[in-house]
């Protein structure tokens, strides 16, 4: 009874604010206006962002149990060798959350649905930023300069995660024409940190036969086949572009690079773990190869705190009226 009357309430894209309309979507939305505790009973709605916050929250809640299993089937688990494994798992599920909290709440309000998007964004920089610290420290070849340079390397990663983050955000505001480029591009450079050591290691495997790992070969091209179609999905609008409508509740292209986003993160947490124990050995030979707190923990949580510190202004800037949305121009133009 209650799903019925729900969806009978859902309302068409014209006849709700620019603000929460998302494009080639017609049909499907909430409400805007909902309380919070009517946002957390449409986890249990159909409508068409429940597909968004699902496809996000179950993985959440896989890898926190993930990382129970492993912490407690391994002694000593909180020990230095694992603080780059644990910076990822908490970018992890810090965007799986974050996004899954903002498709849940979207419609609270324009204020609530711009401040919990960049905290979306926030989350993914900081996954962005954990795993590539947890690349840099289990997959980089051991003679890599990347390796030896670790605490620039690591600072700048953190800075160029803020950066693409602030992109990220200010494309709700500006460049509405290109706003889902701009996203991708913003987390384009921190994808490249991620590869780079793989590419660097595999380069020196195919050329010299060194530090040559083939048990993880293909999960980490399955990453990569993951990492491309989400991008495609998020950029394209594909499959509702060319049938606007149709995908409004289930395989519309925000779903599908959920799916794809949680590929990625799942294989990764599949191979990060074999790489740790087969080049454990290798590893802890190297000088320097030894993570710290100072070389993960300190700029991943000065990256959280600036990041939640710049959301805390944009929000301000929003509720003051000083930023709006780009979407309404979008709409004049229709
Ligand atoms: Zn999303």
């Amino acid at each position: 009874m209650e799903s019925s009357r729900s969806k009978c309430s859902l309302l068409r894209c014209d006849e709700i604010d620019a603000v929460y309309v998302e494009p080639f979507i017609l049909s499907g939305y909430r409400r805007p206006g909902l309380s919070w505790w009517q946002c957390i009973k449409h986890a249990f709605v159909l409508h068409n962002d429940v597909g968004n916050f699902w496809t996000h929250f179950i993985p959440f809640l896989l890898w926190v149990w993930w990382l129970v299993a492993i912490s407690v089937s391994e002694e000593n688990f909180f020990q230095p060798y694992n603080y780059p494994l644990l910076c990822f798992w908490f970018g992890a599920c810090s965007y799986a959350l974050f996004s899954s909290l903002a498709h849940m709440f979207a419609c609270k309000s324009f204020l609530v649905h711009t401040t919990c998007f960049i905290f979306d964004y926030l989350g993914i920089a900081m996954y962005a930023l954990g795993a590539n610290i947890g690349s840099l420290f289990y997959v980089s070849a051991t003679s890599s300069p990347l390796l030896q340079n670790r605490t620039w390397v690591i600072w700048t990663e953190a800075m160029v995660a803020v950066t693409g983050f602030l992109t990220c955000s200010l494309s709700r505001f500006y460049w509405k024409k290109y706003r889902f480029v701009v996203r991708v591009g913003s987390y384009a450079i921190p994808y490249f940190f991620g590869v780079g050591p793989y590419a660097h290691r595999q380069a020196l495997c195919i050329f010299y036969g060194t530090d040559c790992v083939p048990q993880t070969f293909y999960f980490h091209m399955a990453a990569i086949v993951f990492a491309n179609l989400l991008a495609f999905f998020f950029v394209t609008k594909i499959p509702e572009r060319f049938f606007p409508g149709k995908f409004d509740y289930f395989f519309q292209s925000h779903q599908l690079f959920h799916v794809c986003a949680a590929c990625l993160t799942s294989v990764q947490m599949y191979y990060t773990p074999m790489e740790m124990a087969i080049r454990r050995t290798v590893l802890i030979e190297v000088p320097g190869g030894q993570p710290t707190w100072q070389t993960t923990f300190l700029p991943f949580v000065c990256a959280l705190m600036l990041g939640v510190g710049m959301t805390g202004c944009l929000g301000y800037l929003t509720y003051a009226g000083v930023l709006t949305t780009n979407k309404n121009d979008e709409r004049k133009n229709k």
